[in-house]
C-alpha cells in the first residue's frame, strides 16, 4: 500500500480576514498548487466585479432565490456582509468531504464561526491579519474594483472583522505574501496529517506489519 493513498476525510480549510488583508490572492495561490483542493464556491446577492465569471467566483443570484435557498436548507452556513447575502451550498461540501477531498473556504467571520460550530471536526480555520490599517486601506485602494463608499464601508468593517481573530485556530499576518502562502500551505500539510483524520491508517498497518 502506497502511503499517498491512505485514506483519510477531507479538510474544511477555513479562510477568513477583512477585504483587503490577501485572502482572496492567498486562496487563489493555494488552490493553483495544491491538488486534492478545491473552492466552495459561494452564493451572492452582489453585484458581480467586472473580473469576476458567474459559476467560478460566485454563483450571483437575485435575494429572492437565496431567500428559498436558505429556507430550504441549501446552505451550510449564510450571513449578510457589507449589505449583500453570502452563503455556502451544501452539496458541494457533503460531496467533497464524502470522497475524501478538501475545500477552501473563504468566507467571513459569521460563515466561520456557524461552520466551527456545525463541523468541528472537520474544519481547520485560520484568520489572516494585515500588517497595519495603513497597508490594508492602500491595497482595497489598489484594487479599485470598488466605489469609494464602497471602500470606506469595508475598511469600517475591517474592524470589527478584525475583532474576531480568536475564534480560529490559526492566525497568520500577511506582511509578505509569499511567507503568508508558505504558512498557510504548512498548517494544510500538517492538518492532512493529523491521525485521526486518517482511519486509513489501520490498514496501513495492517499491510505493513502482517504484509
Ligand atoms: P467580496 O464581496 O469581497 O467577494 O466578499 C466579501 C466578504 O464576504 C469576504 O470576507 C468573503 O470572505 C465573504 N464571503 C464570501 N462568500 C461567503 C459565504 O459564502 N459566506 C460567508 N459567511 N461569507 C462569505
Amino acid at each position: 500500500m502506497d502511503a499517498q493513498t491512505i485514506k483519510r476525510r477531507g479538510v474544511m480549510l477555513v479562510l477568513s480576514s477583512p477585504s483587503g488583508a490577501g485572502k482572496s490572492t492567498i486562496a487563489r495561490n493555494l488552490l493553483a498548487k495544491e491538488d486534492n483542493l478545491e473552492l466552495s464556491v459561494s452564493v451572492t446577492t452582489r453585484a458581480k466585479r467586472g473580473s469576476e465569471i458567474d459559476g467560478t467566483h460566485y454563483h450571483f443570484i437575485s435575494e429572492r432565490e437565496f431567500e428559498r435557498k436558505r429556507d430550504s436548507d441549501a446552505l451550510l452556513e449564510w450571513a449578510p456582509v457589507h449589505g449583500n447575502y453570502y452563503g455556502t451550498p451544501r452539496d458541494a461540501v457533503d460531496k467533497a468531504m464524502s470522497e475524501g477531498r478538501d475545500m477552501l473556504f473563504d468566507i467571513d467571520y459569521q460563515g466561520g464561526q456557524q461552520l466551527m460550530h456545525t463541523a468541528r471536526a472537520d474544519v481547520v480555520s485560520i484568520f489572516i491579519l494585515p500588517p497595519s490599517m495603513t497597508e490594508l486601506k492602500a491595497r482595497l485602494i489598489r484594487r479599485a474594483e470598488d466605489a469609494e463608499d464602497v471602500i470606506a464601508k469595508r475598511l469600517s468593517n475591517a474592524i470589527e472583522e478584525i475583532s474576531h481573530w480568536k475564534e480560529y485556530d490559526y492566525v497568520v499576518v500577511n506582511e509578505d505574501l509569499e511567507r503568508a502562502f508558505n504558512q498557510v500551505q504548512s498548517i494544510l500539510t500538517a492538518e492532512r496529517l493529523r491521525r485521526d483524520r486518517r482511519p486509513g491508517l489501520f490498514e496501513f498497518e495492517d499491510a505493513l506489519v502482517n504484509g
